[in-house]
């Protein structure tokens, strides 16, 4: 072995990083010789962070080492705490609190996001669909409902985001209280947005909007949450609205690691990176996911805190620094991911399939778009399993996908 690639994070732009570094290691140093390669994450799962507003959770973690341990990838599982990066080493803490340190040649920081809560008083708990946790722990809330007492706010869900997280599990949330509470329970479910509902959707919009109105979820444009009481939700101007479920879907934040280099970051606390996704200034250390900000296209367009664009960086991520570390740096690919679409769960109203960075094609909607949506999140971002190294390293080959057909 000569060097070590060490990945933090396992999640779309970890797991495939890791990946797609064992798979370029193959290529130019062939089996069995070549860099380590140590993929560190607290979890021992890949979670399909995407399907977390799902009421079927089935499926939603896979085991890291079904995917790694055929194409020799070390795991660690463990915090990473602190990036020395002058030292080139990491502090990586286990569950039980013990710290090793990690040295690494080459770092690639693929450790995601966080919601970003707003600063308000919280009075009950509140929930969310972040996170599998998060997903969880509202399946188990809901279902609690059901041996709970019948009032309007038992009967109320507040949905604190009007982007497209907040749109994905509001749409959830109708037939997901009739379960819990009976099919004939005046159930009533809440959007609420400080700004425009379904904001940049472009001519996506209209389908949101129909989509909301079918299933009687009532918008609140314009309306700031001021606090969460026992069971309500307190608006602005005053307004308090009974509510034993509130989830929060009010945007995401780069992991604090990203903080860890000295370099400014944007606005959404992500590292700025190159083209062939190196942290810019800092040697031997790349990002990708919603860590970094790359360059989408020519057109300024930058990259968006989604799986759309995690999964390939992690892809080109991977294989660059093993490029670099083994003195190919003509083989180096350039990350571009001119083609953007959005592919938005509308629930039982189907879902919407939209092409361009302003959303302005409609590609499909209704049950056709839903097709495709479903073999996205079941099929499609899922790594090969059971399928063996030669299908793995496959997958990882450093490419962007071409955007999904309509089912
Ligand atoms: C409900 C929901 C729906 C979404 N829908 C879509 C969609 O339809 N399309 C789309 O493209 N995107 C969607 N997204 C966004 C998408 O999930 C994220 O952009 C994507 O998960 C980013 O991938 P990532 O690998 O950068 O981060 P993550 O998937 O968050 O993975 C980060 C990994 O890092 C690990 N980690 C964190 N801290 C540390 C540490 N200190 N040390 C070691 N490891 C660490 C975590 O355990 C995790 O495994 C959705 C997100 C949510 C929450």
């Amino acid at each position: 072995m000569s060097g070590r690639v060490v990945v933090i994070g396992g999640g779309f732009a970890g797991l495939w990083s890791a990946a797609a570094a064992s798979r370029a290691r193959t290529q130019f140093a062939g089996a069995g010789s070549g860099p380590e390669v140590v993929l560190v994450d607290p979890e021992p799962f890949h979670t399909i962070r995407v399907r977390c507003y799902e009421a079927d959770l089935d499926g939603v973690r896979v085991p890291l080492d079904e995917v790694l341990r055929p194409i020799d990838v070390r795991r660690i599982e463990g915090r990473v705490t602190g990036i020395d990066a002058a030292a080139r080493s990491l502090a990586v803490e286990d569950g039980n609190g013990a710290v090793q340190t990690l040295d690494y040649a080459r770092l690639i920081l693929a450790a995601g996001s966080r919601l970003v809560l707003p600063a308000v008083p919280i009075g009950q708990e509140i929930f969310d669909v972040d996170s599998y946790r998060g997903g969880r722990r509202l399946a188990a809330h809901l279902a609690a409902l059901a041996t709970g007492p019948r009032d309007g706010a038992a009967a109320t869900a507040v949905v604190i985001g009007g982007g497209l997280v907040g749109i994905e599990i509001a749409c959830e949330l109708p037939d997901r209280l009739r379960a819990a509470l009976g099919a004939e329970a005046p159930v009533r479910v809440l959007l609420i947005d400080h700004g425009d509902i379904a904001a940049g959707m472009g001519e996506g919009r209209r389908v949101v909007g129909h989509a909301l109105a079918s299933l009687g979820i009532a918008c609140r444009p314009h309306a700031t949450v001021a606090a969460v009481e026992r069971a309500a939700v307190v608006l602005a101007d005053g307004e308090r609205i009974p509510a034993a479920t509130v989830i929060f879907a009010t945007g995401m934040r780069a992991n604090p690691l990203a903080q860890q280099f000295g370099v400014a970051c944007d606005r959404f606390g992500r590292l700025p990176v190159d083209r062939f996704l190196g942290v810019t200034g800092i040697a031997s250390v790349y990002a990708a996911g919603d860590c970094a900000s790359a360059q989408a296209d020519e057109c300024g367009h930058a990259t968006v805190m989604s799986c759309q664009h995690a999964r390939p960086m992690g892809r080109i991520a991977g294989h660059n620094a093993v490029c670099d570390l083994v003195g190919r740096a003509d083989d180096r690919v350039p990350f571009a991911a001119p083609d953007y679409v959005t592919i938005l769960d509308l629930g039982p109203a189907g879902a919407l399939y939209t092409s361009g960075w302003d959303r302005s094609v409609v590609v499909a909607e209704g049950a056709e778009a839903k097709a495709t949506k479903r073999t996205i999140n079941r099929e499609r971002i899922y790594p090969p399993r059971h399928a063996g190294r030669d299908a793995i390293l496959a997958a990882a080959a450093p490419v962007v996908q071409v955007r999904p057909a309509v089912r």
